[in-house]
């Protein structure tokens, strides 16, 4: 879920007049969007290929998904490259340890398959790399990354952390979006709710944030089924803790 080549962080308590670009993206305007099915293959078990296939489909899916609702709000999708690997090198250097991110630089999204995913294949698990990198994707290509990199680095560090952790559950929150539309066509194993719950349950993250408020901001996306219940720039402090 990392970032690389881009800052990690940030606080808007100093940053009092926020560019636009954060709080009133045309992201926040591109509607709700309709059930989409998403054709994705079975995983089997053990199998780094059936892995990759899965992830690859449901990259296919995000793509169509997003390229639908940058149209409705006058905006112009690209699709990111996606570079899924075994190994730990990526097209942006070294790949941080929880296996997925993404590289601005590049509009790569990278995913490592894992001995963990091979072994245990929750199907949540697998979707959420693609469905939050693609969340990253989205910020990328509206100008948001670039206006959070450009006031993280006038920020002090507790600032630099507020504005990751804004960066971070806006991700959630996009990934969220996407799944009220794609969700019912996969073969997940659990309720929406049980993966929040599982979610809200996870171990903290410096650079993430809290757990419940991961939680919140997926399940608030997934509620609206409309990026605009994204905008995490003007929420309280408490949300995005
Ligand atoms: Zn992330």
């Amino acid at each position: 879920m990392g970032l690389t080549g881009t800052a990690e962080a940030a606080s808007t308590s100093a940053a009092t007049a926020l560019p636009a670009v954060l709080t009133k993206n045309k992201i926040y305007r591109s509607g709700t969007a309709a059930p989409m099915s998403c054709p994705a293959p079975e995983i089997r078990s053990g199998s780094a290929a059936s892995v990759k296939r899965f992830q690859q489909a449901l990259a296919r899916c995000a793509n169509r998904f997003w390229a639908t609702r940058f149209k409705a709000a006058g905006l112009r999708y690209t699709p990111p490259r996606l570079q899924i690997t075994t190994g730990s090198r990526s097209v942006c250097g070294k790949i941080n340890a929880n296996g997925a991110q993404y590289c601005p630089e590049q509009r790569t999204v990278v995913i490592r398959i894992t001995k963990r995913d091979l072994r245990d294949q929750i199907m949540m698990n697998l979707a959420h790399s693609v469905a939050h990198e693609w969340g990253h994707h989205v910020q990328e290509l509206t100008g948001i990354l670039d206006a959070q990199n450009t006031l993280y680095w006038r920020s002090g560090r507790t600032q630099r952390a507020a504005l990751s952790r804004r960066l971070e559950m806006q991700a959630e929150c996009l990934s969220g979006v996407f799944y009220r539309s794609a969700l019912d066509s996969l073969p997940s194993e659990i309720t929406w709710s049980q993966w929040i719950d599982a979610v809200g349950q996870s171990r903290e993250s410096k650079i993430h944030g809290k757990p419940r408020n991961l939680a919140y901001w997926q399940d608030r996306g997934y509620d609206a089924g409309s990026a605009r219940a994204c905008n995490t720039w003007t929420a309280p402090n408490s949300r995005v803790s």
